[in-house]
C-alpha cells in the first residue's frame, strides 16, 4: 500500500500492483452471489439467522475453528436445518439471492468439513 497526503491533508491510500491484483481476484471470486448481511430477508418464521448461515464460509477464514465447529456453529446449523422451504425470505432479498439453495450449500459444506 502506497500512501500520500491528499486534499486537506487527508491521507490517500493507493494500491500497489500486487494489492490491486488481489482486489480484482477477490471481486471475481465473489461475483454477485454473496450475502451483504442487510437482513431484509427477515423475519424467518423458523427464526433462522439467514445472513449468518449465508456467510458461514467467510466466517471460516476469520473465526477460530473451535468456535465455528463447536457449539456456536453446530447450533446455527441445527437451526438452519429447520428451514421449512417456505420461500418467504427470497422475494425480500434485494440481491435476488437463491437463499434456500445457498443455505443448503453451506449446510452441506459444514457437514463436509466436520467429516459427516
Ligand atoms: S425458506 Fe427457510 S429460511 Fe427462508 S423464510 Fe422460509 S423457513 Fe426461513
Ligand atoms: S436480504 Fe439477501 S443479502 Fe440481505 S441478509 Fe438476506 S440473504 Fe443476505
Amino acid at each position: 500500500m502506497v500512501s500520500e497526503v491528499g486534499f486537506g491533508g487527508i491521507p490517500i491510500q493507493r494500491l500497489n500492483e500486487d494489492r490491486a491484483v488481489e482486489v480484482v481476484r477477490r471481486c471475481l471470486e465473489l461475483g454477485k452471489r454473496f450475502c451483504r448481511a442487510c437482513d431484509y430477508c427477515q423475519p424467518c418464521p423458523q427464526e433462522i439467522p439467514i445472513s449468518m448461515v449465508m456467510r458461514l464460509r467467510g466466517f471460516a477464514r476469520r473465526f477460530p475453528t473451535e468456535r465455528l465447529f463447536g457449539e456456536w456453529g453446530q447450533s446455527m446449523i441445527a437451526k438452519a436445518e429447520t428451514c421449512a422451504d417456505c420461500g418467504e425470505c427470497e422475494p425480500r432479498c434485494p440481491y435476488e439471492l437463491p437463499i434456500r439453495d445457498m443455505m443448503k450449500e453451506n449446510i452441506g459444506w459444514y457437514h463436509g468439513q466436520m467429516g459427516l
